[in-house]
């Protein structure tokens, strides 16, 4: 697929927990992409120009397109927004490797750092909506429960996917929630890896996260559970 630009309008917006929004763009024309892909998405906003990448956050089989950020208080962000239904923003894309193309291996470990989550929602939406058969598992590190981004949806494409099994864990409990709190704690390692998911040293490996947390799993990947860099796809969210 060769990256173009599409005009598309601005069709929506939902709250996905505090702090983070999914944005929803209707295109004008005809927009093919695979499912962990990302664009960079352009408009202007009282005369002033604003572009930067993001994943579509949602599958190809959708009708709109999806993308989902933390609403950081950038000029950026402040200026996305803003905008009304039907402003107009232009998608220059697709762009990336973080699909499912390469998968030849039984397997799959998707380790997802927070707004990280995001081509993982795509890939596990598409595989649920085409009935694919996808078996693996995916851990996803948040901070605290409230942060846990698309859980219900992330559920809901898990139980479609048998063989498919989701492990949330969490950094910053506090005290309440360290009392009901029934999934793992503390940062994904390997010990949490062997615990929840056996057949990884069938697998491959797909990361997503901030560039700290990309380079962390990276490292005990490869030191602490001896899996070769060619077995680890990574999409570095360059800009956290
Ligand atoms: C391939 C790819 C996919 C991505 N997908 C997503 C996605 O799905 N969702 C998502 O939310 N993001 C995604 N990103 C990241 C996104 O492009 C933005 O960089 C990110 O959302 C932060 O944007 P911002 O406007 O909030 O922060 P910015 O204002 O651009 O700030 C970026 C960093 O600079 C620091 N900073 C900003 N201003 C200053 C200053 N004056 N002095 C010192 N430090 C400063 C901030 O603290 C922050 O750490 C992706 C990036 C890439 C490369």
């Amino acid at each position: 697929m060769v990256a173009e630009i599409v005009k598309t309008e601005m069709a929506g917006k939902t709250d996905i927990c505090p702090g983070i929004k999914s944005f929803f763009f209707r295109p004008t024309e005809s927009f093919e992409y695979k499912a962990g892909q990302y664009s960079l998405f352009s408009f202007e906003h009282d005369s002033k120009e604003y572009s930067k990448p993001f994943t579509i956050s949602n599958s190809p089989t959708r009708e709109n397109i999806e993308m989902t950020t933390i609403l950081s208080g950038s000029d950026y962000k402040n200026a996305l927004d803003s905008l009304e239904k039907g402003h107009i923003v232009n998608i220059k894309g697709p762009l990336g490797s973080f699909t499912l193309d390469a998968l030849k291996e039984e397997y799959v470990c998707f380790l997802a750092g927070g707004v990280g989550i995001t081509p993982v929602k795509s890939i596990l939406e598409y595989a649920a909506d085409e009935s694919r058969t996808l078996k693996g598992c995916l851990f996803y590190s948040n901070r605290t429960p409230d942060r846990i981004a698309f859980a219900e949806e992330l559920d809901g494409f898990a139980d479609k996917l048998s063989g498919f099994r989701i492990i949330n864990t969490l950094t910053s409990l506090s005290p309440e929630e360290e009392q009901s709190w029934t999934g793992e704690r503390g940062y994904i390692d390997e010990e949490m890896i062997k615990r929840n998911f056996p057949r990884y040293s069938d697998s491959r490996f797909y990361i997503v996260g901030p560039p700290a947390f990309n380079g962390a799993m990276k490292k005990m990947l490869s030191e602490n559970l001896g899996v070769s860099g060619e077995l680890i796809t990574l999409e570095n969210f360059a800009g956290y």
